[in-house]
């Protein structure tokens, strides 16, 4: 089959068009401005639920000091009544009875009063994990910025789809009818329709030509169409180029 070697050339240059077209959609679906956005609310979302359940401890645990400070001003107060008591007390009896009940007493206090010193600790740490809350907004903003970073993105690459989409039609339109119907016929199949030889291989399926096909390639005239054996797609020869730029 013969086709003009500008034809030939017009045909590749629409194929290569073609492929800067597949290119810019394939990078459009996994734009790097979408993967740093999905990260960025993954962290939040993490921190808010960190955030959260240390507000939640925090609360749990202001609950627990509440009672212990209670129980600590109890034990104070039976602490005084015993030593009021034992000033007034004269019976031998009675007083070793006070005496062993206010030292029970202190005991349970200086208890409560160590267990209330680590609770408050405990509370302090919670809440201060509960202020990633404030680190949380933050995050917020930085999700904003990486929100409209994509859309500007999305727009971008959009824009440089409708303008090769344009190329391509009109690189096109210059096909005439029997480069056209080839051209149709060989983008039904998949993979890059026409492609130039590069070095040795093809450069549609890459795959490295053997000599004998070389040479074949090389005996033939600029206008004679030929296409690699081993994936279908017409191949446009160094030679053929070579003519068709000349004209
Ligand atoms: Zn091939």
């Amino acid at each position: 089959m013969k086709i003009s070697p500008q034809q030939q050339a017009a045909m590749l240059e629409t194929a290569q068009e073609r492929t800067r077209i597949d290119g810019l959609i394939a990078r459009s679906a996994c734009l790097p401005e979408k993967a740093e956005l999905d990260r960025l609310r993954a962290n939040l979302r993490e921190e808010s639920a960190g955030a959260a359940r240390s507000r939640l401890n925090a609360s749990d645990l202001g609950r627990d000091i509440d009672k212990l400070v209670s129980d600590i001003a109890k034990l104070k107060a039976r602490e005084k009544a015993d030593r009021l008591s034992l000033g007034a007390v004269e019976d031998k009896f009675e007083r070793r009875e006070l005496q062993r009940d206010m030292e029970s007493t202190r005991r349970r206090r200086e208890r409560a009063e160590r267990k209330l010193e680590q609770t408050e600790k405990m509370r302090q740490a919670y809440e201060l994990d509960a202020q990633q809350g404030t680190v949380a907004e933050a995050a917020s903003e930085d999700i904003e910025q990486a929100t409209q970073r994509l859309a500007d993105a999305e727009k971008d690459i959009k824009a440089r789809i409708a303008v090769a989409e344009t190329k391509f039609e009109s690189l096109r339109a210059t096909l005439d009818p029997a480069a056209e119907k080839l051209y149709r016929k060989l983008e039904q199949n998949n993979g890059i329709p026409v492609a130039r030889i590069d070095g040795r291989a093809c450069g549609s399926c890459f795959m490295e030509l053997d000599v004998g096909t070389l040479h074949d390639f090389d005996a033939l005239a600029a206008d004679e169409v030929s296409s690699c054996p081993e994936c279908g797609a017409m191949l446009v020869r160094p030679a053929t180029l070579a003519v068709a730029m000349k004209s």
